[in-house]
């Protein structure tokens, strides 16, 4: 039985950040600044807490300065369009974004849709996803960017290939499925109402699987020699007590059908957080 090849984020992430450390370090010199980005954090959530640090320190280490502000699980949606109204006039800031989710009191489509879109480092914003819809450029979310970012890194050229993207989320789904429409694949979304999944994801070229859930995808449910793409981000607790990060394919039986498959963890994360700095650079070059 072979094996399929790993589609390393890990690899890939690390030289797009040496490639970006170079170009903050020739583009300051003209600009007379660094790039910063704003990562606004609210409450207390481990997991959020943890890819703050995790977005942060990228920032640090490709010369990027960050003007996050960590807000208690108390604060209010006033408070956080005062601080978002600042940092759409900062000079200093090229990207703002909201880690997600926050408490229930708080309206995160409002805050998302007051930052200002050229400086939206997560292309939420109803504008760059407007854009998206009509094929313009503009600032692209950073997860199905990155997926499209490592496919063509692995030569993989969606073009008239049967894509099939599960689950339909304005974070990952949807931008997802109409990034590869516009790479010209044929594409199907499927999601949580969708009759007999294992029949579509089976006629997949290419998969990509952003659902959180958990070996939801197993081998049976793949073409031989599929592409795919493990977007989900599941904690769970083994036998033995221990916590790990797993996604929603069954990386052990779907590797040995698929002839490119991400792992989790080394995957699509680390291309996201890629992509927001990518996002904020071309904010930069761009303001
Ligand atoms: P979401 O909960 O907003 O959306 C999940 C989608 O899955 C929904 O559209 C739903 O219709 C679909 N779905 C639910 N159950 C299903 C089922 N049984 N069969 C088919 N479809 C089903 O989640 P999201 O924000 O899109 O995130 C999805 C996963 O991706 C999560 O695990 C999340 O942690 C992960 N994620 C990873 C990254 C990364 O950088 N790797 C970034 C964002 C999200």
């Amino acid at each position: 039985m072979s094996t399929a090849q790993l589609l390393d984020g890990k690899a890939l992430a690390n030289s797009i950040q040496t490639e970006l450390t170079q170009q903050v370090q020739d583009l300051q010199i003209r600009k007379g600044r660094a790039p910063g980005l704003a990562v606004l954090m609210v409450g207390d959530n481990p997991a959020s807490a943890a890819y703050v640090r995790n977005k942060e320190r990228a920032c640090a280490n490709v010369g990027i300065a960050s003007f996050g502000r960590h807000f208690p699980a108390t604060a209010t949606q006033a408070e956080l369009e005062q601080a978002i109204a600042a940092l759409n006039e900062d000079e200093r800031v090229d990207g703002i974004l909201v880690q997600l989710p926050l408490p229930d009191h708080l309206d995160a489509v409002a805050l998302l849709n007051q930052i200002a879109p050229d400086k939206d480092a997560d292309g939420l914003h109803p504008v760059n996803l407007g854009r998206l819809v009509r094929g313009e450029p503009g600032l692209r979310s950073c997860t199905p960017a990155g997926v499209m970012r490592l496919l063509q890194a692995y030569d993989v050229h969606p073009k008239g290939q049967h894509a099939v993207v599960i689950g339909r989320s304005i974070l990952v789904g949807k931008p997802q499925a109409l990034m590869l429409l516009e790479a010209d694949a044929t594409v199907t979304i499927a999601h949580s109402r969708t009759p007999d999944l294992g029949a579509i994801a089976r006629a997949a070229d290419i998969l990509v699987v952003a659902v959180g859930c958990p070996a939801l995808i197993t081998a049976a449910m793949v073409k031989p020699g599929a592409i795919v793409v493990d977007v989900g981000m599941n904690r769970v607790t083994d036998a033995s007590g221990k916590a790990r990060l797993v996604g929603d394919v069954d990386f052990a039986s779907v590797q040995s059908i698929a002839k490119l498959i991400t792992p989790v963890p080394g995957g699509v994360g680390p291309m996201t957080v890629a992509m927001l700095l990518q996002n904020t650079v071309q904010s930069y070059i761009e303001r």
